[in-house]
């Protein structure tokens, strides 16, 4: 009860904080800025930078979903309040096009929470594309890591650069990562945050003291240090939803797509069948094109047009870890980009705590994803190989689990089309699916 009153105030709570919250979320227009005009770009820049400008409650973001109609829809209806939906309905309120939004939970509620909270190009894909020769990898890291500065940018008081550490245990090592990394530096440009460098053994346990000075290959030859961004990824997208609402469009969280409605050929959607999850009160909302960016969830709603539809979603889970601060010091990430057993593992600076994890499990779709006890011991006995202290299990202050929706062509005869590039289709008119990705690229999905 008391929860449900919460979040009932959370219109009013939007109302009054969302114009400090949302003001340099759009200080850049999102990637797919041209065809926009700049009259309408600035009135949005003014609204949203206006101290006085507030964000409807909530019985007036509900009328103005219940008050569309088959002859008076909105533009867009996008389904989903994370990364991806909000960042849709930005980019469309901006334009100037009438929108609205609905999320399920609450804005952030799913995967856009439960990150690993970088905002990256992606070294790994950078590997893979040298490897490989995959044009399609490169591509995407060039991608990641010109908006990974766009969205520092837009957001430096939720974003900031942070150094990140690779120890080396032999010598091939620190010439490997020193030149992956020089080309991570390459490949940014002039969007490069800072040059990467090498530090020897004695300079690296002064910067990072819980690093061992020995591994399984031998003693630490010295680290490389290069820089990534970190986000706080829910306050971000919470950021990014209260902008859509001060530039006009309509965004109702606690609210779910429960079916979608048919034109009256049964050929094109048209709308959403919603229900207000506070009160339970059912309604329909038209519009010209309904986004579904209900991210993992995103075949459910695929199959409310057309339950015949294939899966496009390939989940894979994630888990994270938070420990006590002494792990890991003030200001710089400890990567190792592969343990024993090839998998990714890190420590990381997170509002006075140390987050730690490795990514990448197969998992089912379920709406509260939850770490399970092995995972959490895989993460300590990987941390534990590259710390000078033994991390305890009763260390533990808390652990999530967060579900990629990685996205595959459903028309491909096999997995390997599953792409860590996001993906947009539309598969049923008057559908447009948009998922996959990654949240530092959220704004080229839009
Ligand atoms: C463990 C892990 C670590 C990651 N780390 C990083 C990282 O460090 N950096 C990075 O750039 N990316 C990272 N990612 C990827 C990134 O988090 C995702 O790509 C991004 O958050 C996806 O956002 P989304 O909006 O598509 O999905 P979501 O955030 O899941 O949003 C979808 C929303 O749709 C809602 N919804 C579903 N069905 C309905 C319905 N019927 N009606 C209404 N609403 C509905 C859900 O409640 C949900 O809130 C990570 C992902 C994982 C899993």
């Amino acid at each position: 009860m008391a929860t449900a009153s919460r979040l009932r105030g959370l219109g009013a709570v939007l109302a009054v904080s969302g114009a400090t919250w949302a003001a340099v979320a759009l200080v850049q227009p999102p990637a797919s800025a041209s065809g926009r005009g700049s009259a309408g770009l600035d009135a949005a820049r003014r609204r949203i930078a206006d101290p006085a400008a507030a964000i409807p409650p909530r019985e007036v973001q509900e009328s103005a979903l219940i008050g569309t109609s088959v002859i008076n829809p909105l533009d867009v209806l996008v389904i989903g309040g994370g990364a991806t939906g909000c960042g849709v309905a930005l980019d469309a309120a901006t334009r100037g096009l009438r929108v609205g939004l609905v999320e399920r939970e609450d804005f952030s509620s799913g995967t856009s929470s439960r990150s690993t909270k970088m905002i990256h190009g992606g070294v790994r894909y950078l590997e893979k594309a040298v490897f490989n020769l995959d044009y399609g990898q490169l591509k995407l890291v060039f991608h990641a890591l010109r908006e990974r500065k766009q969205v520092i940018e837009n957001a430096p008081h939720l974003c900031q650069v942070l150094p990140c550490m690779t120890p080396c245990f032999e010598w091939f090592e620190v010439v490997y990562y020193w030149m992956g990394l020089k080309l991570y530096d390459l490949v940014a440009g002039r969007r490069m945050l800072h040059l990467s460098r090498y530090y020897s053994a004695n300079e690296s346990v002064e910067l990072f003291p819980t690093l061992s000075r020995k591994g399984h290959n031998g003693s630490l030859k010295g680290t490389v240090v290069y820089y990534d961004g970190q986000m706080n990824d829910s306050r971000l997208n919470v950021g990014l939803a209260c902008s859509a609402a001060l530039v006009g469009a309509t965004v109702l969280n606690h609210a779910e797509v429960i079916s979608l409605i048919n034109d009256e050929f049964g050929e094109r959607i048209i709308g959403a069948r919603i229900r207000d999850q506070l009160s339970g009160k059912e309604f329909d909302a038209y519009a010209k094109v309904v986004v579904n960016a209900a991210g993992p969830f995103c075949d459910s709603v695929r199959k409310m047009a057309n339950k015949d539809l294939s899966a496009m979603i390939c989940p894979s889970s994630g888990v994270h870890i938070v420990l006590p601060d002494y792990y890991s010091p003030e200001g710089m990430g400890l990567i190792v980009p592969k343990t024993k057993d090839g998998r990714i593992a890190f420590m990381l600076p997170w509002l006075g705590r140390t987050i730690a994890g490795t990514t990448d499990s197969n998992t089912a779709i379920t709406m509260l994803p939850e770490p399970h006890e092995d995972e959490i011991q895989f993460i300590l006995d990987a941390i534990c190989s590259y710390l000078n202290v033994q991390v305890r299990r009763s260390d533990v202050l808390s652990a999530w689990s967060g579900i990629r929706p990685l996205a595959m062509d459903p028309s491909a005869k096999n997995t390997e089309s599953i792409s860590r590039d996001h993906v947009v289709l539309e598969d049923y008119p008057g559908l447009i699916t948009i998922t996959g990705g990654k949240w530092t690229t959220y704004r080229r999905c839009c």
